[in-house]
């Protein structure tokens, strides 16, 4: 096992970052990732159409529920292994396209501003992190991409809230299909077994990143993989949730 963690914004390292932003600002002015407004990656229009997650919530899965409650009806019928999930904004326009866009259209830098909505919400979350880790694309699928988007995410959210991460604690160690247009158990069947762990987790807490959530099947097996590894608590924070 290698143990790469890294901590959050080196002085240097932000100064030169900032400088490379700026050179390529210039040479590459910014539109907004949802409606081509030149001036930034998310415009302030379309920044006030987000629609964030709200209360009250199933305390477990996140999802948004008549009345606050620990375990919603969809937790009694498949209970999650881990101790929550969270997400920052419903994945509904103008959130939704700017993830399609990063996810689809190479637009790497809309993980940006999405990791700033992560983190603009996080406080609200209030959980204790030791180690967060993105989930990982299957090596094939990255190449394709270019870049892994949950890994673009956990970086720029660690670096916002100041956590802890590293990049490839996590590996796919088969191709799964798209979870896209797939039940909630054909989702927990397809992804069953499909990670391993390359960090120690040994008693800490771990956060998970990812794009979307939907059923958490994804999120699920990467839990059990890290608690059967040692981990002492795994939850999960993602940009949007599908509803
Ligand atoms: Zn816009
Ligand atoms: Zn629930």
């Amino acid at each position: 096992m290698t143990e790469k963690t890294q901590l959050p914004a080196l002085t240097w390292r932000s100064r030169a970052r900032g400088l490379a932003d700026s050179l390529l600002n210039f040479v590459f002015p910014p539109v907004c990732g949802a409606c081509k407004k030149a001036g930034s990656l998310l415009c302030e229009a379309c920044r006030a159409q987000i629609q964030w997650v709200r209360t009250p919530l199933c305390n477990r899965c996140g999802r948004p529920v008549p009345r606050a409650t620990d375990c919603c009806s969809t937790c009694q019928e498949r209970p999650l292994p881990l101790n929550q999930i969270r997400a920052a904004v419903l994945f509904a326009h103008p959130a939704s396209k700017l993830i399609h866009n990063l996810k689809y259209n190479g637009a790497f830098g809309l993980s940006k501003p999405l990791a700033q909505l992560m983190a603009d919400a996080w406080a609200e979350w209030r959980m204790s992190i030791d180690l967060v880790l993105p989930i990982p694309l299957h090596a094939e699928r990255e190449r394709k991409r270019g870049y892994n988007q949950s890994t673009l995410l956990t970086r720029n959210f660690c670096r916002f809230v100041g956590l802890p991460f590293t990049e490839d604690g996590l590996k796919r160690t088969r191709f799964t299909t798209p979870q896209v247009g797939l039940t909630a158990v054909e989702r927990l069947k397809n992804v069953q077994d499909a990670f391993a762990t390359q960090v120690d987790v040994v008693g800490k807490h771990i956060l998970l990143i990812d794009d979307v959530c939907t059923t958490g099947a994804t999120m699920a097996a990467a839990a059990t993989t890290l608690l059967i590894d040692g981990a002492k608590s795994v939850s999960g924070y993602c940009v949007a949730r599908a509803i």
